[in-house]
């Protein structure tokens, strides 16, 4: 309710008006579509709402509206306006998400572009590791110009972003296949070094045999194919006696 509303007082003569209403509603809507008179609401100063059972077809829970006013000393309703509007328990369309946000990554196909936006805050010039950029253009003129290479790099904020997806992820140290390694990446013969800020958490695994083979992983991730793993002794096979020729029994073997 706005604060016009909230200070108005209800008049009683909208409030009286609701034929009024719904004879104004009846010349725009069927008669049959107009249910029972379901309440009135004062609006502001001299301006209140009728509202009207919507029984048309797919609109279970909406409701006709009928906004009155009326001219100061006057004592004639007069019609502001009507609309189909839902009502608390009206069957709604879930709230619009764009796109951008609702997309996964793995929705992405070969062949599909994902642009990335102008200010994307994980990026920033290649240059430079952080400041403001005054025009896009030039940057990249200046870039192609001096053979700088990448045109953008991750920013501050991406690389942490990263680093925290990737840690809280799937190759962390928070997941199954982690707490029942019997040790850490970080020991681990497999495990390829990185370059830069993130290879001191981060690694790539190169054993073909883990399920995170040619991913990033933490340094304390872990999986069953750590580089230390050995059979241990009881694990072989028993040696098992010389063979010996039985001489005292004997097999039944059927002629076909
Ligand atoms: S084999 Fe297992 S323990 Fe070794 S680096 Fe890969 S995931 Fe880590």
């Amino acid at each position: 309710m706005t604060p016009s509303a909230r200070s108005a007082k209800p008049d009683a003569v909208l409030s009286a008006a609701a034929e009024i209403a719904r004879a104004a509603l009846s010349e725009v809507v069927d008669a049959a579509e107009v249910g029972e008179h379901t309440g009135f609401r004062t609006e502001g100063e001299r301006v209140g709402t009728h509202y009207f059972e919507a029984r048309r077809l797919g609109y279970v829970g909406w409701r006709w509206s009928v906004t009155l006013t009326r001219a100061s000393r006057q004592r004639t309703a007069t019609v502001d306006e009507m609309v189909l509007l839902p009502g608390p328990e009206a069957l709604m369309a879930p709230e619009w998400v764009p796109w951008k946000q609702r997309i996964e990554p793995a929705d992405l196909g070969p062949g599909d572009l994902l642009p990335t936006d102008d200010n994307d805050p994980r990026l920033v010039p290649g240059y430079t590791t952080g400041d403001a950029v005054i025009d896009d253009r030039s940057v990249r003129a200046v870039c192609d110009e001096v053979e700088l290479g990448r045109e953008q790099v991750l920013s501050l904020e991406g690389r942490d972003a990263a680093a925290e997806r990737w840690y809280d992820g799937d190759r962390g140290p928070q997941t199954p296949l982690a707490e029942a390694a019997p040790a850490p990446c970080g020991t681990c013969g497999y495990l390829t070094r990185l370059a830069g800020p993130l290879s001191t958490v981060f690694g790539v695994c190169a054993n073909e045999n883990s399920p995170d083979d040619g991913r990033v992983v933490s340094f304390d991730h872990g999986c069953g194919a750590h580089s230390s793993v050995r059979l241990s002794r009881a694990a072989h096979a028993q040696a098992l006696p010389a063979p010996v020729f039985d001489t005292l029994g004997y097999d039944d073997i059927e002629n076909f």
